[in-house]
């Protein structure tokens, strides 16, 4: 693939006017839309006029403020203790709601940068979600790639006796792809491409660590104004099970995108799963509708038939014997996805020869992430991507100099070796405990939460109501 330097394509400019989508996401009160556009654009100190984050604020005024705004740091160390006092944290508002968690707006009173602030909720119920949470903590901790979402610091945690609940803080994104394809804005073949390759360069990299997502749909890829994409939620993701004997839930990935071997009940999958959910998104970001919207498994699974015909019994080797039937007792289905060119003008032949490739119903004929990625229907997303998006690459007078590999892998293997030594909620809790206490060591002041706030005291109650509709979700 050739690179030419001096190309620089309009896509990169703001996909979303500040007045069509940005202040809705985020703007905190009292700060207008300007302000939460240039924290969008990069700026590194958004808090607002009023609310100075330089002003060290004494610890017996903690629970003074009502919220809605930029946190004030507390002084770094105390005179009663050598401990240095950690900076508290104001949620602001929810901006979301992940298959485990909410998410709310904070500012980092450290810096006045806007993040993401994410509870865990009901770590310590029980042991599968003990083991569940520190799983995704830990990768979010291990994730290094710009096209997945990653910790930037965790609140620092109580004394392990009222240890109760996991913070996180990620970086702040001003939407997601759902949010993208439902408004008005206009969706160009540059954006499809340039969104598709950083989904499947996100996904890459996660396989090659050995990572399932699970659960990839429009709502968990999040995208800036300048149309960068990160891959977010790890609540369901889980590590690769080399071993076809032994079983895997089938509670994963939301109903539209889930494959047809999850569908029909496989107990055992792989990342093909994942590819899957990008062939529904890809249609999607084409047609701008749904590509499979059923109203129950059954159906999901009628109407994949209906696009890709009867599947061979080969293609059914891993699927119970229910599904089987089902499919055998219908009508014998031809193929019909010629449909798929009239998504949109985009569904060209390349369009749709890679998206065919995706949307293939036996998992081991369907295309890697990484083969994907060697489609020619990426290359331009390729091109504009490393011209004027990524970390990876940079510009001198004399042209731009790309970075040797475009794709990255995981530079090792996700462990999850620790998962068989946690053999109690208690025992979870102290590794837990140590494993934020180790992460922070040598980092930042620490950062906490004011739990007198009126805005902390919104967040809770909006968590909790959140956290009993989605205590239920666990998953093996
Ligand atoms: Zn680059």
């Amino acid at each position: 693939m050739a690179f030419h330097g001096s190309a620089r394509p309009a896509v990169c400019g703001n996909l979303f006017p500040a007045s069509d989508l940005g202040h809705k996401y985020f703007c905190v009160s009292g700060s207008g839309s300007t302000a939460a556009c240039s924290v969008l654009n990069g700026s590194q100190n958004p808090a607002g006029p009023s609310h100075p984050v330089e002003t060290p604020r004494h610890p017996s005024t903690i629970g003074g403020s009502t919220g809605g705004g930029a946190a004030v740091p507390q002084p770094h160390s105390s005179p009663a203790s050598e401990v240095p006092c950690p900076a508290e944290m104001e949620p602001d508002r929810p901006i979301g709601y992940g298959a485990f968690g909410v998410v709310w707006s904070v500012t980092d009173p450290r810096d006045g940068r806007k993040v993401a602030l994410k509870k865990m909720p009901n770590v310590f119920q029980n042991l599968v979600s003990c083991k569940r949470v520190f799983r995704e903590l830990r990768m979010l901790c291990f994730f290094k790639h710009d096209n997945v979402l990653s910790a930037l610091d965790i609140l620092q945690p109580p004394q392990i006796d009222c240890f109760e609940e996991i913070y996180v803080i990620t970086e702040l994104m001003q939407s997601d792809l759902h949010k993208v394809i439902v408004s008005p804005q206009p969706l160009t073949t540059d954006h499809i491409k340039v969104f598709l390759y950083q989904i499947l360069r996100g996904l890459k990299y996660l396989h090659s660590a050995g990572i399932l997502h699970r659960d990839i749909k429009p709502g968990n890829l999040l995208v800036n104004s300048n149309c960068l994409l990160k891959i977010c939620d790890f609540g369901l993701a889980r590590v690769e099970e080399p071993d076809s004997s032994r079983h895997m839930t089938q509670e994963v990935v939301t109903q539209y995108y889930r494959a047809p071997e999850v569908l029909m009940g496989s107990r055992h999958y792989g990342s093909a799963i994942d590819i899957w959910s990008v062939g529904c998104i890809f249609a999607e970001l084409l047609g701008r509708r749904i590509l499979f919207q059923a109203q129950s498994p059954i159906q999901q699974l009628d109407l994949i038939t209906d696009l890709l015909g009867t599947p061979p019994l080969s293609a059914m080797a891993s699927a119970c014997e229910g599904a089987r039937a089902h499919i055998l007792r219908g009508p014998h289905k031809p193929p019909s996805l010629s449909v798929l060119y009239m998504l949109s003008d985009g569904a060209t032949h390349e369009a749709v020869h890679l998206l065919c490739r995706m949307l293939v119903f036996d998992p081991a004929k369907r295309i890697s992430g990484s083969d994907a990625l060697s489609h020619p229907y990426l290359d331009e997303g390729r091109l504009r991507y490393h011209t004027c998006m990524c970390k990876c690459c940079y510009s001198v007078p004399s042209g731009r100099v790309y970075t040797r590999d475009f794709e990255p892998a995981a530079e090792r293997p996700f462990s999850h070796s620790y998962e068989e030594s946690m053999l109690s909620v208690w025992q979870g809790k102290e590794l837990i405990h140590r494993f934020i206490t180790e992460h922070q060591q040598g980092k930042r002041v620490p950062l906490c939460i004011n739990p007198q706030s009126a805005a902390f005291k919104s967040f809770i109650r909006s968590t909790a109501w959140h956290s009993s509709k989605v205590s239920r979700k666990e998953e093996r």
